[in-house]
């Protein structure tokens, strides 16, 4: 296996000689007319500075979307008309063997440099319904600012339905979409296509859970500075096959069926910090601990993303 993991430099001499303005690593700066410094001279595609779209901060993605939007863009205003380019998000995919794995708008790592004040959820929901053949879970992460739940950026890989989820939540973006609107969108199902409470929905659902406060989090990166000194309760609410199959050091095991019947196990007066496999079950066990009385907090994305990055 050859992994070619090159970069993208933009190629900008052309305009660097003929007095063109460049920014610091050379791309050429142009207005969201797509002119550049010298009036009447206009650059697009990858040699050109771009706004981002989600943090307004100045960057370089070179993708081929943006690029014949920009060209239209600057023809327009070659020939008179008025056309804004109004930034790109990063929106891309790739196929690697049968796989797909797309993004759009911005990672984390934008989203902690724009000092945006972000959370951020792991799902894994099916591509449709599980009863119909051929239906494979997509990995999916969103990122989304805390107060207000607009969507930030997400992310996703799987063997189906990977182009469209993503593709939706771009659209929702683009028309500035919160958690809200995801939950709002009506799309279309039927078993071979999707769910009756689609990707997309269920990633609504979830970030309006945390936005509302019905629901706390904890991450995967959390997990190594929980106190294990018994002033918090750390519990796994997977099957006892699971659990034997690995599980995070530290966490006592009630199954989720059986959880109603040992809270004597538990301490109300101290904080749970519960973890099943995906995050859907210990969701569960945080609402039904939550109605009892406790301070509950779920492990986004479960044992699953736990694992994958630290066991
Ligand atoms: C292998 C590969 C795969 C890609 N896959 C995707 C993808 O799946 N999705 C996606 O969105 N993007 C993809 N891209 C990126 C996409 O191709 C670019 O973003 C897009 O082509 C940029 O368009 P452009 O017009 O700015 O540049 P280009 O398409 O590179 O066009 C620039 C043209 O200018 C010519 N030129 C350069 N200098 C001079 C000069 N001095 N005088 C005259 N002509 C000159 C070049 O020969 C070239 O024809 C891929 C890129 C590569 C390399």
């Amino acid at each position: 296996m050859i992994i070619l993991s090159a970069g993208v430099k933009p190629e900008s001499k052309i305009a660097e000689d003929a007095g063109i303005a460049l920014n610091q690593r050379k791309s050429i700066i142009v207005n969201e007319s797509m002119e550049t410094s010298v009036k009447g001279i206009y650059a697009v595609g990858d040699a050109v500075e771009i706004i981002d779209y989600i943090t307004g901060n100045k960057g370089f993605i070179p993708l081929a979307g943006p690029a014949n939007k920009q060209g239209r863009i600057a023809a327009d205003n070659i020939c008179g008309l008025n056309s804004k380019y109004t930034g790109t998000q990063g929106s891309s995919i790739i196929k690697i063997f049968d796989m797909a794995v797309a993004s759009t708008g911005i990672n984390e790592k934008n989203a902690t440099m724009a000092g945006l004040n972000y959370e951020k959820i792991f799902l894994y929901p099916f591509s449709h319904a599980t009863y119909y053949p051929g239906a494979f879970p997509i990995f999916m992460k969103v990122i989304f600012e805390k107060e207000s739940g607009r969507i930030l950026g997400a992310q996703a890989a799987g063997f189906d339905g990977v182009a469209k989820t993503i593709d939706i939540i771009a659209t929702a973006i683009r028309f500035k979409g919160a958690a809200k609107d995801l939950t709002d969108l009506e799309l279309c199902y039927a078993p071979p296509f999707s769910s009756a409470k689609s990707p997309v929905n269920m990633a609504g659902y979830m970030i309006e859970n945390i936005i509302t406060g019905k629901l706390k989090l904890f991450h995967w990166h959390d997990v190594k500075n929980l106190p294990r000194d018994g002033s918090i309760q750390l519990l796994d609410v997977r099957t006892a096959p699971e659990v034997s199959r690995g599980s995070i050091e530290g966490f006592m095991h009630i199954e989720l069926d059986t959880l109603r019947n040992n809270l004597d196990k538990l301490n109300q007066a101290k904080p749970v910090y519960v973890s099943c496999q995906s995050g859907l079950r210990s969701y569960i066990a945080c609402m039904m601990l939550k109605n009892k009385g406790y301070d509950c907090y779920n492990l986004s994305g479960g044992y699953n993303i736990y694992s994958s990055i630290l066991a």
